[in-house]
């Protein structure tokens, strides 16, 4: 079984070598969330994303709808 790091969460999407897309779900194990594949052998880990080491300047085209995105969720 191989490892692979993915920053998404908690569902992982993952073509197989059919050409079918699989869906598989994190669990928490250890501390960490993993789910194993046994349909391609890959076991998929959670992982933060990094920060970026670039600097992110505001965009100008974006700056107006800056910070709404979560305005009607909470
Ligand atoms: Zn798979």
């Amino acid at each position: 079984m191989t490892e692979k790091f993915v920053s998404v969460f908690p569902a992982v999407q993952h073509r197989h070598a059919d050409g079918e897309i699989v869906t598989v779900v994190l669990r928490r194990s250890k501390g960490s969330y993993s789910v194993d594949c046994h349909g391609c052998q890959t076991r998929f880990v959670y992982r933060k994303p990094r920060p970026s080491r670039q600097s992110h300047h505001p965009s100008p085209l974006l700056r107006e709808v800056k910070g709404n995105f979560d305005a009607s969720d909470h």
